[in-house]
């Protein structure tokens, strides 16, 4: 059992233990932010709270939160905490809503991230032996350096592809042997039907026994697919810039996102409120981070939506447990006064059996109304046999079981809706 742990001293830490050694780090943290960052010490300071009133864990929720805005405003090295000489790496996110979120990391931090990685890829089953093809895009975003570092430090091999040229990725799996793919599930799908058009089984023809996704909100009914169309074990990997990038989360055997909370401290959120919720209730999920030097998070709102749980796992880890990112409170749509979140859609859509795994869910705004439509693209088989309405009336059905809301599902000819490499696009407004 304590053989699937990468580092069992810290997963399989006794709870109270665990909460000593988060409070020691939190007090440790609070004080260096104050004394070296001016913008946290202003934060701290009109909020009235001062280092040494962090006495006990739940004294965190008298510091303000840290928000996208904040990270805006102090765009891009305003928030370091270290000398901007003790700085080795700088990441950012893509940047497609505004300024871009950096991330810069001192060599201590760097090597925090592999560990974390390791953890996580460790977690997933990869071992020394094994080839990891990393078809994450190389470049700023963090994705593809977090599973890299990741894999070294257990020792596997990293095969540097980056993301891109579907058909060079199936040769490459195929001579390279590669064992572990590491890209968006959506992505891994298209290189799946990319090298059946070549004539190759996706499940037999390759090596490949497991996949670590991330990057993309996809629901468990997605992975099962993804599972079976490969013929691997399809690992979700959770994490943010703001944060650290991949690496916040350690997914298990058992399907279980640990935390990995000796380093990023979680806590949920009523995100109307900013109220502490208990464990077991859904909210915003928060995170700090408590170890990192150069850009410390403290209370970052992810505006991702989760559950978290405290009870003990199969797998020997203690580390508490998230649930799967139900959608970012971004994405949620309100439809004739019914919450939507496009997961919610893609859970219904892959109960039935000819729904390939490519749709968009179409938005179209009439005045202050929004209404929602679906595009699927049967499975080639499925679409040969005709009787669409049938197919189509069967998805609304799913549909309308976890909604309970009427959303009109049109088929459309296969390999019309636009391949992704890396994030597929999910939701399309018209
Ligand atoms: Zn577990």
């Amino acid at each position: 059992m304590s053989s699937d742990l990468w580092d069992s001293k810290i997963e399989s830490m006794k709870k109270d233990k665990l909460k000593e050694l988060q409070l020691k780090r939190l007090k440790e943290l609070v004080n260096r932010v104050y004394s070296k960052n001016k913008y946290y010490k202003l934060k701290f300071d009109e909020a009235g709270v001062k280092p040494t009133d962090i006495k006990q864990l739940s004294d965190i929720e008298k510091i303000p939160f840290l928000t996208k805005h904040d990270l805006r405003e102090y765009y891009p090295f305003g928030l370091v905490c270290t000398e901007m000489d003790d700085i080795v790496e700088v990441h950012a996110s893509s940047g497609t809503t505004g300024k871009p979120v950096v991330g810069p990391y001192t060599a201590n931090d760097v090597d925090l991230w592999g560990e974390v990685m390791a953890r996580a890829l460790y977690a997933n089953g990869m071992r020394k032996s094994d080839r990891m093809q990393n078809a994450y895009g190389y470049g700023f975003f963090t994705g593809a350096h977090g599973f890299e570092k990741g894999a070294q430090k257990i020792g596997a091999m990293v095969i540097t592809i980056g993301s891109g040229n579907t058909q060079r990725q199936i040769k490459i799996l195929k001579d390279f042997k590669s064992t572990v793919i590491a890209c968006t599930p959506s992505y891994s799908l298209y290189i799946a039907e990319v090298a059946e058009e070549q004539g190759f089984d996706p499940k037999n023809d390759f090596n490949l026994k497991l996949g670590t996704f991330g990057a993309e909100a996809w629901s468990e009914e997605m992975r099962r697919n993804v599972e079976k169309r490969w013929g691997i074990h399809a690992a979700e990997h959770y994490g943010l810039t703001e944060i650290i990038g991949p690496g916040v989360v350690s997914e298990c055997k058992h399907k279980k996102l640990h935390i990995n909370a000796d380093h990023f401290l979680p806590e949920i959120i009523d995100p109307n409120t900013g109220e502490t919720l208990e464990p077991g209730e859904e909210g915003e999920l928060v995170f700090t981070t408590l170890t990192k030097e150069a850009f410390p998070a403290i209370r970052f709102r992810t505006k991702d939506l989760a559950t978290l749980f405290e009870e003990p796992c199969e797998c020997g880890r203690t580390l508490p447990i998230q649930s799967r990112i139900k959608g970012r409170s971004d994405d949620m749509m309100k439809v004739k006064g019914v919450i939507v979140f496009p997961s919610q859609i893609e859970a219904g859509l892959m109960q039935v059996e000819g729904v390939s795994e490519f749709y968009q869910i179409v938005k179209t705004k009439k005045g202050d109304m929004t209404e929602l439509s679906v595009e699927i693209e049967p499975t080639e088989t499925r679409w040969r046999e005709g009787h669409l309405d049938d197919l189509e009336k069967k998805a609304e059905d799913e549909i309308y079981s976890i909604l309970n809301l009427h959303v009109p599902v049109k088929a459309i000819q296969p390999k019309t809706i636009e391949r992704s490499t890396g994030k597929a696009k999910r939701v399309i407004e018209r």
